[in-house]
């Protein structure tokens, strides 16, 4: 990455994702691994123009804090968000949706997620290349 890139971004890149959950490049940086009661998790997510999760769903919800760049939010039914620098978007349990950059854009997020016996994400399919682009008109 060069400095360009990086000129916006608050956390430094974490490990890359796996391949597995998401499409495309994107990389977290683990903040805080679990608080002292066991109920979040807090990281940092860096995605490449292009990159998004896969469809997944958060036993107990999510709460995503959008620090650099522009990207998409959806929940499965609904029409795309763009989301933008400053955005709070706050999921709620078991919605299945995904986050990502926009195709032209780098994106970064932190997401605080609530941990839960099942963990903190149930993970699905990836987004196909014909959802993304409804997405990213
Ligand atoms: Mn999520």
């Amino acid at each position: 990455m060069n400095a360009s890139e990086n000129q916006n971004t608050i956390f430094q890149k974490g490990e890359q994702t796996s391949a597995d959950y998401f499409t495309g490049k994107a990389w977290l940086n683990v903040l805080v691994p679990k608080d002292e009661t066991g109920s979040y998790t807090i990281g940092d997510v860096a995605f490449e123009p292009g990159c998004r999760t896969n469809w997944h769903t958060h036993p107990a919800g999510q709460i995503l804090l959008v620090t650099n760049g522009k990207g998409h939010y959806q929940e499965i039914g609904k029409p795309s968000r763009l989301i933008t620098k400053g955005d709070v978007v706050v999921i709620p349990s078991h919605i299945e949706h995904w986050h990502g950059a926009t195709k032209d854009s780098h994106f970064t997020h932190i997401a605080i997620t609530n941990i839960t016996p099942k963990g903190p994400v149930e993970w699905l399919r990836p987004v196909t290349d014909e959802e993304y682009k409804r997405a990213d008109l």
